[in-house]
């Protein structure tokens, strides 16, 4: 299957070579020349990658990032921006965005952080909708509900959940779960996989102090233990 990505970009010179840079590398793009007409489709639509322009006409990048967040979209967002706007990146990265991209870039740049960010595991079963029960997760909609109430989680902890719940009983060690859904080859930042999966219990277990869903395998790592009951 090849992954949708929508481009929000003002800019028709770019909006054109960087969509058909894409589409070289058989993805399939769907684009956006403003703010309003990026967030209609991105909430009408499941895409895989949202790539947006910091600065648009209508609704700027941030707004836009914003408030699909706040819908509890889960979709990973990669902005662009220009250079000495660092203030914006810091502030974007609270309102959810997941990867930065400074312009002008170099194409072959762009495409790797693309292919991190879209790094994601061929789906088993079913539909990809998962009911735990305690919680459900629809993968293709990038959907986490509990007690039919969506769950707002970053793109990086929908894609740990989801690399987590597809390999449900298997201990996963940290270093696996960095290369996998951050795409980093070291070892030191395994303190991000502890991080996000504590942010996992306090959205996802009854008691995050007494997890029973995401279980700590001392040394090693962690493993999912829910039961779909689908
Ligand atoms: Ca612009």
């Amino acid at each position: 299957m090849h992954e949708c990505i929508l481009l929000i970009e003002d800019e028709p010179a770019l909006r054109t070579t960087l969509g058909d840079r894409l589409r070289a590398e058989k993805y399939v793009v769907e684009t956006a020349s403003d703010g309003n007409e990026g967030f209609d489709k991105a909430s009408s639509y499941p895409f895989d990658l949202i790539i947006m322009d910091l600065m648009l006409p209508g609704r700027g990048g941030l707004d836009v990032c914003r408030d699909l967040r706040a819908t509890g979209m889960a979709t990973p967002i990669m902005i662009l921006t220009v250079r000495n706007e660092t203030v914006d990146k810091v502030v974007g990265l609270k309102l959810g965005a997941d990867d930065y991209v400074t312009k002008p870039f170099e194409a072959a740049e762009l495409l790797a952080r693309v292919e991190v960010l879209l790094r994601r595991v061929p789906l088993h079963g079913g539909q990809g909708i998962y009911d735990f029960g305690s919680f459900r997760m629809d993968v293709r909609q990038s959907e986490v509900t509990r007690d039919g109430k969506p769950v707002y989680l970053t793109a990086r902890e929908f894609q740990l959940l989801r690399y987590l719940v597809e390999r449900s009983g298997s201990t996963i060690p940290r270093s696996e779960l960095l290369r996998s859904v951050w795409g980093y080859t070291a070892d030191t930042f395994t303190r991000t996989v502890d991080t996000h999966l504590f942010s996992l219990r306090k959205k996802l277990e009854e008691n995050p102090k007494m997890p029973e869903l995401f279980l700590t395998v001392s040394g090693v790592g962690y493993k999912f233990v829910g039961k779909d009951r689908k």
